[in-house]
């Protein structure tokens, strides 16, 4: 009997540890034609401070140094945040075949990935990385990557116009409008909440393939915008592989939202478990007003 209490108690504590046991969380960065140095470490605090994930950095070699053994540990990983570009000074270019292979194969065979802001600036001749991310901006692309997908009377639209891809006007406050309000990432999430001073991303083109559109916001024409419902968050599938791409975050303040920071943190969680357990903290910023946090 004490023998078969024992063994139901053991077996109760190792169900706690497996629920308990942090994801592993990659932030990789090293190029960016933002200011990765400042946005990674609070980027790891937010993800830390959820007790979900552990997180460790891997930064690549600068822009004048070779790529060639660039080669982190994808498989070792629940979800890799994306803080890197290639869209540098020197432009330096791709990760070496092998690498970008088993990134692929990484996704495919279900890893997460976090696309965040500039991200999607990347690589916009790796043809599998940009199904990867849905959509993406800048670096020469336009209607020859894929569509603009856009909100109009309320149903997403694959806009094949051409056009660049990739643009925003002056960062200024902009309403986020929740249009998927069923996902993990989403759910009991305010419909609208008011972002902090932030780029607005719009224009973006890419393969848009398996891409569900969670949140948008209107990118007005007298901020050098579209007159159009932009997508802001949005996830794809690719392969078992679940990626979440915010565009929001160019810059620490705009880190500070509450939006930015919740939509991170849950975007993260399913990325890694395809689940989000995280409640919506009483912070979380109204239609009418920004809420950031110190
Ligand atoms: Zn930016």
């Amino acid at each position: 009997m004490l023998m078969i209490r024992r063994i139901a108690i053991l077996a109760c504590l190792t169900g706690a540890l497996a629920l308990a046991a942090p994801k592993k969380a990659m932030i990789i960065d090293g190029r960016n034609n933002h200011d990765w140095q400042a946005t990674t470490p609070v980027l790891k605090q937010i993800l830390e401070e959820t007790g979900l994930f552990t997180v460790d950095v891997v930064t690549a070699p600068p822009d004048n140094e070779s790529l060639a053994s660039f080669s982190p540990n994808f498989a070792g990983y629940d979800v890799i945040v994306l803080n890197y570009n290639d869209f540098g000074p020197k432009n330096a270019g791709d990760w070496p075949g092998k690498t970008q292979l088993a990134f692929e194969k990484y996704v495919r065979e279900g890893g997460g990935v976090v696309s965040f802001h500039a991200a999607d600036n990347a690589f916009p001749k790796w043809v599998e990385f940009n199904k990867i991310i849905g959509l993406g901006g800048w670096a020469g692309r336009n209607e020859k990557d894929g569509p603009y997908i856009r909100w109009r009377d309320g149903k997403v639209v694959r806009d094949d116009s051409p056009g660049r891809g990739g643009s925003h006007g002056p960062r200024h406050e902009f309403v986020v409008e929740i249009r998927e309000p069923n996902h993990p990432i989403t759910k009991g999430l305010p419909l609208k909440w008011k972002h902090a001073m932030d780029e607005l991303y719009d224009r973006l083109r890419g393969p848009a393939e398996r891409l569900t559109l969670l949140g948008t916001a209107f990118s007005a024409i007298e901020m050098k915008g579209t007159g159009e419902h932009e997508p802001i968050l949005f996830t794809i599938e690719y392969g078992k592989g679940r990626v979440f791409h915010t565009t929001l975050g160019h810059d620490v303040p705009a880190m500070k939202c509450v939006g930015f920071i919740v939509t991170m943190q849950r975007g993260t969680e399913w990325a890694a478990t395809g689940k989000v357990t995280q409640k919506i903290p009483a912070d979380f910023p109204t239609a009418d007003t920004v809420s950031v946090r110190p």
